[in-house]
């Protein structure tokens, strides 16, 4: 439809037809720059590489593209293939340009694999969001639409992938911004390659029925033009262009015979005026008589790339049906050019640019648009593209997601499976470890590691992005909490019971318990016990409420460590530590040190939450100093070993196997590992994070010697929470 360009004269005139003022000196320079960066080589037709450039430079002239796209054309393939760099352009051509080039590179490296059609929406949504700059777009389908007219060059495979990829992505992309006749030529180009057969056959058959059918089509072109003479209305009548893709896919979908969908005679007319193309159309349907459902008003209800047009189908001479397009030129205009015909020329032929990456004529061209009512869909698209809030990243599989801006491989895990999501800890982008707060970005490829002893952390809620990992993770939270204060009040109210002589395991199951629950406003024995190991409810309280005889301690809630405190003397706890005197209290290991036996420790008795166990030096235990009559002495019981959660850091080199290597060596010391996260550094090393459970600080010894030993491993220490910050 437009010759390929092959002299850079023939090109500065083609820019110069348009934009009278452009800094031609420019393209003469980006000519000379690519000229010497591509000197040498060959495209497969044997012809010099140039003459690549200079095509794509010449369709971008099609689109009547402004100075600084079609430098950026004639220099598109300099950073990828040649020894010029992305610094270099900058310096000769300014960030503009090299940002365009940069642009371009990067989409030529999206590995569309995936053909299934919902995929196909994604890649083309993936390759917009990734162009800050619809320059970018427009540049690779020049790019493309070049290397589909020289397709044949290409060994078979390769002809296959390149035309399935345009069809797929590359022609919808045009259509989605309006440019017809590309939308056209590069899926008639893709029909060639993928069904060679079919193409033949059609274009044979075009031809035959075309020279049938002139005399015909010529009759009515003639009728038409004495009637707009007449009526003194001012049009250009033609015969349309065929667009052989167009008509294979009308046989395909309405399976229908090759004369059923050629059958028409099409002709087109271009007038001066909206309200011309009314008339005309009158006139039309006066000459002839219309097809009932035939007649389609784009012109009040334009198409979303912005089509516009008036069609209708008559029964013109001898009974045969002619359809008819009738538009003003402006709207030609669009239907040819799409979004490029809302280019706006401001000095030096540059476009106003606003904000660094969105154009006024961009902007004017959505502004425009949003009076359209049912376009929403295309808005919101545009906007999605324009405005980046969204990225799209691959599975492994080159399955395409897409996921608000800002996601995290948490997110992404949670995307895929809720049991990815809860298991996961950590993620390879692009090949590459990174941390589980790591933002995705369009076009990386994203592979969750997970384990089966990872459970969702609190901290995630900190960066996920996503309203489902969100929900996830406190979901989990949640259940886990209450199964810790079911636990913890069911151990409070044992003792409770144990000390009031009553049998636990019995009182627990007991109707009275029940009723007691039901009185106190539960629905359940389990609801009550949770409250109590929750810290809402005291366990005396419902000792009182259960044995209402029994003299009461003064009458209200009775806060857990008042009573706990005249506990006696009893067993030591299951974390195996003992109250010095032998106090039995409920208590837990403070969080913030995780001591471990071996370690110093000491007791505090809080409000609510019994008696926490500190090491000795933590710093939170130093901030409590002043109240030292809530410290109590403890030690551990060694009696009866149980196992501790120690945060352990690894630092590492980042090489393949050292995250398997420092597992198995933790696993040879009978340790367990129920977490583990992996951060990579900027210099190539690798931080590895574990919660290993250990017996004693001995045990945690021969643990971190075994993980120093492990090639590639630097260092490896224990990490008090305190120490993080
Ligand atoms: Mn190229």
């Amino acid at each position: 439809m437009y010759e390929t360009i092959t002299h850079i004269d023939q090109l500065i005139k083609r820019v110069e037809s348009y934009n009278p003022d452009a800094d031609v000196a420019l393209v003469r320079r980006a000519y000379a720059f690519s000229a010497k960066a591509h000197e040498g080589q060959t495209r497969q037709s044997g012809e010099p590489y140039l003459q690549h450039p200079l095509a794509v430079a010449g369709v971008l002239t099609a689109l009547r593209s402004d100075v600084t796209a079609i430098v950026a054309g004639l220099l598109h393939d300099t950073v990828e293939d040649t020894l010029a760099t992305s610094e270099e352009l900058e310096h000769e051509f300014g960030n503009d340009i090299a940002r365009l080039v940069d642009g371009v590179t990067k989409i030529g490296k999206i590995p569309f694999r995936n053909y299934e059609e919902k995929q196909a929406e994604n890649f083309r949504k993936m390759v917009l969001s990734m162009a800050d700059d619809i320059r970018v777009v427009l540049i690779k389908l020049a790019d493309r639409l070049h290397n589909m007219r020289t397709l044949e060059h290409l060994h078979e495979a390769k002809q296959q992938q390149i035309a399935q990829e345009t069809i797929e992505i590359y022609a919808p992309l045009a259509n989605r911004l309006g440019i017809g006749w590309m939308k056209n030529e590069l899926e008639d180009l893709c029909l060639k390659s993928l069904k060679p057969d079919v193409y033949a056959n059609l274009t044979l058959r075009v031809v035959k029925r075309d020279e049938e059918r002139q005399q015909y089509v010529q009759e009515v072109i003639q009728v038409v033009k004495r009637a707009l003479a007449d009526a003194g209305l001012t049009g250009e009548v033609h015969g349309r262009p065929k667009h052989l893709y167009g008509i294979y896919q009308k046989m395909e979908r309405q399976s229908i015979s090759f004369e059923e969908v050629y059958d028409l005679a099409a002709i087109r007319i271009i007038t001066n005026a909206k309200m011309n193309c009314y008339a005309i159309l009158g006139l039309i349907h006066s000459l002839w008589r219309p097809v009932p459902g035939r007649f389609k008003d784009y012109i009040a209800i334009p198409k979303s790339n912005l089509y516009q047009s008036l069609h209708t189908t008559v029964v013109g001479p001898k009974g045969e049906h002619v359809e008819f397009q009738i538009r003003t030129e402006e709207m030609h205009r669009v239907a040819e050019y799409g979004i490029a015909a809302h280019w706006k020329y401001k000095e030096r032929g540059q476009i106003g640019d606003k904000d660094g990456k969105i154009f006024s004529w961009l902007r004017e061209f959505i502004e425009w648009h949003q009076d359209l009512p049912d376009n929403r869909q295309f808005m919101d698209s545009v906007k999605l593209d324009l405005f980046h809030d969204v990225v799209y990243v691959f599975t492994p599989k080159g399955m395409v997601k897409e996921m608000p801006l800002g996601s995290t491989p948490v997110d992404f895990a949670y995307a895929i499976h809720t049991e990815v999501g809860d298991r996961c800890v950590g993620a390879k982008v692009n090949g590459k470890i990174v941390s589980l707060k790591h933002q995705l970005a369009s076009g990386d490829t994203v592979e969750i590691l997970t384990s089966s002893t990872q459970v969702p952390h609190k901290d995630w809620l900190k960066f996920v992005r996503t309203p489902r990992a969100k929900t996830k993770i406190k979901h989990w939270l949640k259940i886990e909490e209450q199964k810790r204060s079911l636990e913890i009040g069911r151990r409070l109210l044992e003792r409770e019971f144990r000390r009031q002589g009553l049998p636990p395991a019995q009182m627990l199951k007991s109707d009275r318990l029940l009723e007691v629950a039901r009185d106190s406003g539960f629905e359940t024995t389990d609801e009550m016990v949770a409250a109590v190991g929750f810290g809402r409810l005291a366990s005396s309280e419902v000792i009182n409420r259960l044995t209402p005889s029994r003299p009461s301690g003064g009458g209200g809630t009775v806060t857990p460590e008042s009573h706990i405190l005249k506990h006696q003397p009893g067993k030591p706890d299951e974390k195996g530590v003992k109250v010095k005197g032998g106090q039995d209290l409920l208590m837990q290991l403070s969080r913030c040190c995780n001591p471990v036996p071996g370690d110093r420790i000491l007791g505090y008795i809080t409000r609510g939450r019994g008696l926490t166990i500190h090491s000795v030096g933590c710093p939170n235990l130093e901030a409590l100093d002043y109240d030292r009559d809530r410290l109590v002495e403890v030690e551990w019981d060694t009696t009866a070993p149980s196992t501790h959660a120690v945060k352990v850091s690894v630092l590492a080199v980042d090489k393949t196997g050292v995250l398997a290597n420092v597992s198995s060596s933790i696993a040879e010391c009978d340790a367990n590992v129920s977490r583990a996260e992996i951060t990579t550094r900027e210099d190539r090393k690798a931080a590895l994070d574990f919660v290993i459970e250990v017996i004693d600080t001995a045990h945690l010894d021969r643990v971190l010697k075994a993980i120093e030993r492990v090639d590639g491993v630097i260092t490896a220490r224990r990490i008090r929470a305190w120490q993080e910050r």
